[in-house]
């Protein structure tokens, strides 16, 4: 699927995996709506890569399609990637069996709030933009890639949220795909093991943190980086014949219980 000429938003543009995506996106000719909270890193690279920010809260509808809106006005909107998201380590249930005062409904809610509902809330969104949108000569008329997790299979003591919300985007996938279908629309799913970006802390505590965290990985033995996820999520956005997948992007890596 060809970009060039084409309008693109990124959430979660403004950091990590989002970046990187928003970076080869406009590499490859796309004008770029970086969808974000932070304003400051948001808008030093739409400057960069001459896209437009939008203050985005993806857990708000009007922000959300106040950036399709504006995606669409510049071109029309032909990729979208779901990359807003927090990582929450919240456990649940103590080692020794009782549940612990940190169990919160609230944070629960919250995670699931972000990383699912705002990811599915922007498909919903983007995908009645994209139906507007004249087909190519396969008949496509947009794709769109949202962000799990390897904890979607594998979650970690502490992750029961962050996983739900994910399992949730990988769920998702192949239903929201076929409905989308017959708008011309396909929906893929990256799902990220381990990788080097802002979600971990910045400084040298955080290196060491990483460095560790790098042994778990079968192979090569280190975090990936946001570029090396970018370029799976535009495959998935360009292979005309990628639909309704669920990809993961992990180095190989089954993490051992901690
Ligand atoms: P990051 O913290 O560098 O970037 C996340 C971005 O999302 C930030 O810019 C943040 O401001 C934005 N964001 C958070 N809440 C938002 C909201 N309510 N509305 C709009 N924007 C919001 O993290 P990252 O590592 O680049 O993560 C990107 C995605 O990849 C997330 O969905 C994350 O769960 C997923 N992921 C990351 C890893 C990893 O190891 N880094 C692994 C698996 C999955």
């Amino acid at each position: 699927m060809e970009l060039t000429g084409s309008s693109a938003i990124v959430t979660g543009g403004a950091s990590g995996i989002g970046a990187a995506c928003a970076r080869q996106l406009a590499a490859r000719g796309a004008t770029v709506v970086v969808a974000d909270l932070q304003a400051d890193k948001g808008e030093a690279l739409a400057e960069e890569i001459k896209g437009v920010f939008a203050q985005v809260d993806v857990t708000n509808t009007e922000q959300i399609a106040a950036a399709v809106k504006a995606a669409a006005e510049i071109a029309p909107l032909r990729a979208v990637v779901n990359s807003a998201g927090i990582g929450w380590a919240q456990r649940t249930i103590g080692r020794d069996g009782t549940v612990e005062s940190a169990h919160s409904l609230e944070a629960f809610q919250k995670v699931i709030a972000i990383n699912l509902v705002g990811t599915f809330d922007m498909v919903r969104q983007a995908a009645t933009a994209m139906s507007l949108n004249d087909p190519d000569e396969d008949g496509c008329r947009g794709a769109i890639v949202n962000m799990a997790s390897v904890a979607a299979f594998d979650g970690q003591i502490g992750q029961a949220s962050y996983s739900a919300s994910k399992g949730g985007v990988v769920g998702m996938t192949l239903p929201v795909a076929r409905d989308l279908s017959a708008a011309g629309i396909r929906l893929n799913t990256v799902a990220p093991g381990l990788i080097d970006t802002p979600i971990y802390g910045e400084g040298p505590d955080s290196d060491a943190f990483k460095a560790n965290l790098g042994q778990n990985v079968l192979f090569p033995k280190r975090l990936g980086s946001g570029d090396e996820l970018a370029s799976m999520v535009m495959e998935c956005l360009t292979n005309s014949y990628m639909n309704g997948e669920v990809v993961r992007v992990d180095g190989g890596i089954r993490m051992p219980p901690k």
